[in-house]
C-alpha cells in the first residue's frame, strides 16, 4: 500500500530505545527523513546510526530532555534548516513511576505533568507554525490505555494522559482547517524497557515474580501476549500517512483488546 510518506521529514521524540525508536525506524522504511532525540546521548547516537545504516535513511539525532522547552525550540528550528520541513511529530517520553496515589509526592506530580503533558505543548508549539506555512501536517502524540481505562498503581499516567487527549482534541478542532491532523495513540501493555521497570517495581511491592507479573499482563489482553514496538510503531505511520486523511481528533488503542469498554 503506497502511504505518501516517502522524502516526509517525522520528527519522533525520546526515540533512542522503546515505542519511540520503532516509530522512528518505521517512518525511515517509508522513505522519510527522520529525527531523533532523547537525554542518552549514546543509546541516542547507536539507534540513529542503526537506523541510517539499515534503511539508507537521513537522520538528524540530538540530545536534549523533551520537557525543556528552549531545546525542543532549537531542535524543532536546526531540523527544520537541515531538512527544510516538519511535517509529521510524534511526541513521546518515557512513562510516569508506577506509584499509588499516597505515594506519589507534589514533586512526582510535576514532573509526570512535564514530561507526559508539557513536553507535548513545547513540541506542538514549535512545529504547528511550519505545518501552517505548507497547509499539512501531522502530529501523533504517544500516551497509553490509561486514557480510556486506569491501570492499578499508574495514578500519574491515569491523571496526566487525560489532559493530552484535551489536547490532542483541541488542536484537531483548531488546525484542521490548516491541513493538520492530530491524534493520540494509546499503547497497551507493549515489550520495551518501560515494562521491565514496571514488572521490577510491581515484582518488588507485591513479592510476585516478574515472570508472573508479565504472564497476567499477557492474559489480560484478548490476543493473550504482550505488544511489540513495532505494532505500535505501524499504526504511528498509517495515523501519519495519506491513507488516514480523513482521521483526526481520535486516540487510537493499540492493546491486543485489553480495553474493555464499548
Ligand atoms: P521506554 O522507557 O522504553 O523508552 C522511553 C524513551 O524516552 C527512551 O528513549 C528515553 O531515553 C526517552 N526519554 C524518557 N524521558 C525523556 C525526556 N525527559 N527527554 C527525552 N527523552 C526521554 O518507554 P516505552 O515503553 O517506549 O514507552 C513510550 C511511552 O509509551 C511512555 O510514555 C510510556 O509510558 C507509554 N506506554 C508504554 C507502555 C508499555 O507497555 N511499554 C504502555 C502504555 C504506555
Amino acid at each position: 500500500m503506497e502511504l505518501g510518506l516517502k522524502g516526509k521529514v517525522a520528527i519522533v521524540a525520546a526515540s533512542s530505545q522503546g515505542i519511540g525508536r520503532a516509530a522512528a525506524e518505521a517512518f525511515a522504511a517509508e522513505g522519510c527523513r527522520v529525527a531523533m532525540c532523547a537525554r542518552n546521548e549514546r543509546t541516542l547516537a547507536l539507534a540513529a546510526d542503526r537506523i541510517r545504516k539499515q534503511h539508507s535513511a537521513e537522520v538528524f539525532d540530538r540530545t536534549l530532555d523533551v520537557t525543556d522547552a528552549a531545546a525542543v525550540r532549537q531542535f524543532v528550528e536546526a531540523v527544520v534548516t537541515k531538512f527544510g520541513a516538519a511535517d509529521i511529530c510524534v511526541t513521546n517520553a518515557g512513562g510516569p513511576p508506577a506509584k499509588g496515589f499516597l505515594a506519589a509526592s507534589v514533586e512526582d506530580w510535576h514532573k509526570a505533568v512535564e514530561a507526559s503533558f508539557m513536553s507535548t505543548v513545547h513540541f506542538a508549539r514549535e512545529v504547528i507554525p511550519h505545518m501552517q506555512r505548507r497547509r499539512w501536517g501531522r502530529i501523533i502524540t504517544i500516551t497509553s490505555i490509561t486514557t480510556k481505562q486506569p491501570v492499578a498503581d499508574l495514578v500519574l499516567s491515569n491523571a496526566v494522559r487525560g489532559a493530552v487527549v484535551g489536547l490532542v482534541k483541541s488542536l484537531a478542532n483548531e488546525f484542521g482547517k490548516d491541513g493538520i491532523l492530530v491524534n493520540n495513540v494509546g499503547p497497551g501493555f507493549t515489550a520495551t524497557d518501560r515494562l521491565k521497570e514496571l514488572a521490577k517495581s510491581r515484582s518488588t511491592a507485591s513479592g510476585t515474580s516478574e515472570r508472573e507479573i508479565f504472564d497476567s499482563w499477557a492474559a489480560e489482553a484478548p490476543l493473550r501476549r504482550l505488544g511489540e514496538p513495532r505494532e505500535v510503531a505501524d499504526t504511528i505511520v498509517w495515523l501519519a500517512s495519506d491513507r488516514a486523511s480523513y482521521v483526526t481528533g481520535q486516540t487510537v488503542l493499540v492493546d491486543g483488546g485489553m480495553y474493555k469498554g464499548l
